[in-house]
């Protein structure tokens, strides 16, 4: 793979460290985080020890976290992959483009330390492509604060976060119910009385800790509504770009680690006198899929300097969320077909990948929802 025109030998390094820091922290364990459903809470607190979970969210800084992204996927657990991306980047970028000093002291900071695990409860039953029909509501309550009542599904870090970027109707008339306003952000914590919450076993990302999370009578500062008053939808719309572009770097750094398993099981595997690699229409598909993920890993790298630059555009965030996840489903696919009935058993890794493939083109925005938008 060709180095990024941005990438200097500083980055390599740093990409050198995060693959060795990751094949510790997490590799050994990841199995099993699979069994429980979400990583160890000491996980937090190792990755923060390395400094991975405190890198920039934009500027030059954010190459490093382009970087960091990528060997995530490399990873080849989608789970924590998707633990960690939104804990340190989806759900905190709204603190950091939106929160006062004293929310990013009180919810950031801890964040970045592994002190404070952090989730993003955006979607509902009836809400999910279409924000338009959010039904969690927030009403200002006699005696001051917020009271909240609603119910969020698929939440990535559910049942462990220590707090909630929470997405919620703060006005009712029908008259402007709908669209762009209406709605607000909210940090909720997780300890606060009337929250519940129950982890929701998935297809893949097993160990992203799923959940549905409900909110019954939650009682909530006035001073934790997160960005304007009314305005969310707005701001989400700034940080659904944020999370496509986090969201496909992981998927490149996916693809690439799926095209090492195929790499090395065709050259392994023989059939007929010879590897796999030596039938033709194999190595085809390999190269194929090799050259697609050329082309996507570069686009993602352009997005990242795009984006430390203040310049990313919606429709490069998007093409690459769209681009890089259908890539891992068809390269998951491929991948299991040529590990034959070994990749069919459930606790094969061709297996892992081909489930863990098919939420990515759900989550962070469904691939028809994006393809409207290109
Ligand atoms: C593994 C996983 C993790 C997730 N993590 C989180 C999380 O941490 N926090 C959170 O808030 N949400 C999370 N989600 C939810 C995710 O954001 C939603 O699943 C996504 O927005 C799609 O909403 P939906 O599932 O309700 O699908 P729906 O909106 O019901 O859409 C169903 C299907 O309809 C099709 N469709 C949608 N729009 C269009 C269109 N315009 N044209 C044609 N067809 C269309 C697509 O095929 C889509 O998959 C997660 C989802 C998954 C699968």
């Amino acid at each position: 793979m060709n180095r990024a025109s941005w990438e200097t030998s500083r980055h390599e390094e740093f990409r050198t460290r995060v693959r060795d820091v990751l094949r510790n922290v997490v590799l050994p364990h990841a199995d099993r985080w699979e069994e429980q459903g979400h990583p160890d809470p000491s996980a937090w607190k190792l990755l923060a020890e390395e400094g991975l979970l405190a890198r920039g969210h934009r500027g030059e800084a954010f190459l490093e976290s382009a970087i960091l992204l990528e060997e995530l996927g490399r990873t080849g657990y989608a789970g924590v992959r998707a633990g960690v991306g939104v804990h340190a980047y989806m759900a905190t970028s709204y603190l950091d483009m939106f929160g006062t000093p004293a929310q990013k002291e009180a919810y950031l900071e801890p964040a970045r330390r592994g002190e404070r695990l952090a989730a993003l409860a955006i979607t509902e039953a009836e809400a999910g492509s279409d924000l338009s029909r959010l039904g969690t509501r927030a009403r200002r309550r006699d005696g001051g604060g917020l009271l909240v009542d609603g119910e969020k599904l698929y939440v990535a870090n559910g049942t462990q976060a220590s707090f909630f970027v929470t997405l919620v109707r703060t006005r009712d008339d029908t008259a402007t119910a709908h669209g762009l306003t209406g709605a607000s952000l909210l940090l909720i914590d997780a300890d606060s009385p009337g929250v519940h919450r129950t982890g929701q076993r998935m297809l893949g990302w097993r160990s992203a800790d799923i959940s549905k999370v409900v909110f019954e009578d939650v009682v909530v500062p006035e001073d934790r509504v997160l960005g304007r008053w009314d305005r969310a939808l707005m701001h989400v719309v700034q940080g659904l770009d944020f999370e496509r572009l986090a969201a496909g770097l992981l998927a490149v750094g996916g693809v690439a680690h799926c095209l090492e398993l195929l790499n090395a099981h065709i050259r392994r595997r023989r059939v007929k006198n010879m590897p796999l690699y030596g039938h033709q229409a194999v190595r085809h598909a390999f190269a194929e899929l090799t050259a697609d993920h050329e082309l996507v890993t570069q686009y993602g790298r352009h997005a990242a300097l795009l984006h430390s630059r203040g310049e990313l555009d919606s429709r490069t965030a998007t093409v690459l969320k769209l681009k890089a996840t259908e890539l891992a489903v068809q390269a998951a696919h491929v991948c299991l077909q040529f590990h034959g009935a070994q990749g069919c058993l459930d606790e094969s890794t061709a297996a892992r990948l081909y489930r863990d493939a098919s939420a990515g083109t759900i989550a962070a925005g469904a691939s028809e929802l994006l393809r409207d938008l290109v």
